[in-house]
């Protein structure tokens, strides 16, 4: 498969070259030249295919010209090695539980896939690559995790001293072997600054094999659409008769939406979507008047979906060249700020006993206000409630059980080392670890 650039400046590349690289040296996202239809025939059985099942002919229509059949079906089958179950909180409303992973989020599906890709990639040529990354949180404990052990590949996260969650600095201080975790004396958005310096140092570049596990690598973003088809599966399972199908998702850099829209186009019987947003609510704004305005992001309970300007938004720009109205045709949208947020936990929670975390709860409340009688609605649970368990007890009044896996990060020795906020002394430090 050849993929080109939403910027179109750039030269279209292999599958391997946009692993790699992540962004096209012009700037844009890389897209596939194609996305293929599944026929009708694999929707009519498909209550009766396992998950892996599904995932692999999924993934085959992405990556299948490639990687062989045996090689892709491994990536996607260990990729999966966990529970995504659908579950019903009340009539026609289902949640999607995406946090049964090793770092109880979303991100999990993707960074794990991205980094058996790419080490595919690199054992191949048997090079070794050394993967920088800067966090606020969720996606350095994804991506740590994901990468940890694998061959050839060295990963730096980057993240904010005394910024990142205790519950979330365990999750990428204390894995030892190819991860190392940086401290840096200043915000995120430093830390961002700063890799975005270490990928313009030619020098450093050179010596190390640079590379990014951004979200916007096509590794990391299109095994999202799996499990769009897992949950019509389970639904179908349950309820053949199930009326017209709405995902709700909270959405931040856009990715899970996006991947949403892909499953869509592949021919996923999926009616329509609703995106959730917080008060960070460029895409809703954009969907309401057909203006893009990004800005500084404000901080917010579901502060994973802190986006000011997502970084997908030019892959659904592409997806529907450039129509708002074949867009916002396809995509309704809802915003909300923190005290609904919280509502809807303590609300949800007391009726039915379902525990929501902030961002599973945003894509509640936009599910429930934009659903249409007759139209079954599934929202993408993104987190586990104990990772925002602060929140959600003061809004529940009940303590989150904290699952086993979790509470063993916390147990275990913390390494990090700490520096300035220079890139000179970041330069070195890389140099003498890699
Ligand atoms: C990253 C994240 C989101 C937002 O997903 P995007 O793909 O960036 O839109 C939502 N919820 C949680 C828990 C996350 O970690």
């Amino acid at each position: 498969m050849i993929y080109y650039s939403t910027n179109k400046k750039a030269p279209a590349v292999s599958l391997r070259e946009a692993v790699v690289k992540g962004l096209a040296p012009d700037g844009g996202l890389y897209m596939p030249e194609r996305i293929a239809q599944i026929p009708q025939k694999f929707f009519d059985g498909i209550r009766n295919l396992s998950f892996t099942e599904i995932a692999e002919t999924v993934a085959e229509k992405f990556f299948g010209d490639d990687l062989e059949k045996e090689k892709l079906d491994a990536i996607v089958d260990d990729t999966l090695s966990f529970e995504i179950p659908l579950r019903q909180v009340e009539k026609d409303i289902y949640a999607l539980e995406l946090f049964h992973g090793p770092t109880f989020a979303f991100k999990d599906v993707g960074a794990r896939f991205m980094a058996r890709m790419l080490s595919h990639f690199v054992r191949e040529r048997q090079e070794e690559v050394n993967v920088l990354t800067a966090t606020s949180g969720d996606t350095g404990s994804a991506v740590a995790n994901g990468f940890l052990g694998m061959e050839g590949i060295r990963v730096f996260v980057l993240y904010p001293s005394g910024k990142v969650s205790d519950m979330q600095e365990a999750q990428f201080t204390t894995l030892g072997q190819n991860i190392v975790a940086l401290e840096v004396d200043g915000s995120f958005d430093d830390c961002q600054a700063l890799v975005k310096s270490a990928f313009m140092d030619g020098e450093l570049n050179e010596r190390l094999n640079l590379t990014s596990a951004n979200s916007i690598n096509v590794a990391r973003f299109l095994p999202q659409s799996f499990y769009y088809f897992l949950a019509y599966a389970q639904l179908m399972k349950r309820t053949p008769a199930a009326g017209k199908i709405v995902f709700s998702v909270p959405s931040g850099n856009l990715g899970n939406l996006t991947a949403g829209l892909f499953a869509k186009r592949m021919g996923l019987p999926v009616e329509r979507f609703i995106a959730a947003n917080n008060r960070n609510d460029v895409f809703h704004e954009y969907l309401r008047s057909g203006k893009y305005a990004p800005r500084a992001s404000v901080q917010t309970v579901a502060n994973a979906m802190d986006v000011g300007a997502p970084s997908n938004f030019d892959r659904i720009l592409d997806l529907y060249r450039h129509s708002h109205e074949a867009i916002s045709g396809d995509i309704a949208s809802y915003r909300y700020g923190d005290d609904e947020i919280r509502a809807a936990i303590k609300n949800v929670h007391s009726r039915t006993g379902y525990l929501l975390d902030p961002h599973g709860a945003c894509a509640c409340l936009a599910l429930k206000e934009g659903k249409r009688s007759g139209e079954t609605g599934v929202f993408l649970a993104t987190a586990h409630p104990a990772k925002f368990g602060q929140t959600v007890e003061a809004c529940t009044g009940t303590s989150v059980q904290i699952p086993d896996a979790l509470a063993a990060f916390m147990r275990r020795r913390r390494h990090s080392v700490r520096l300035p906020n220079d890139f000179c002394l970041l330069k070195k430090a890389l140099i003498d670890r890699s």
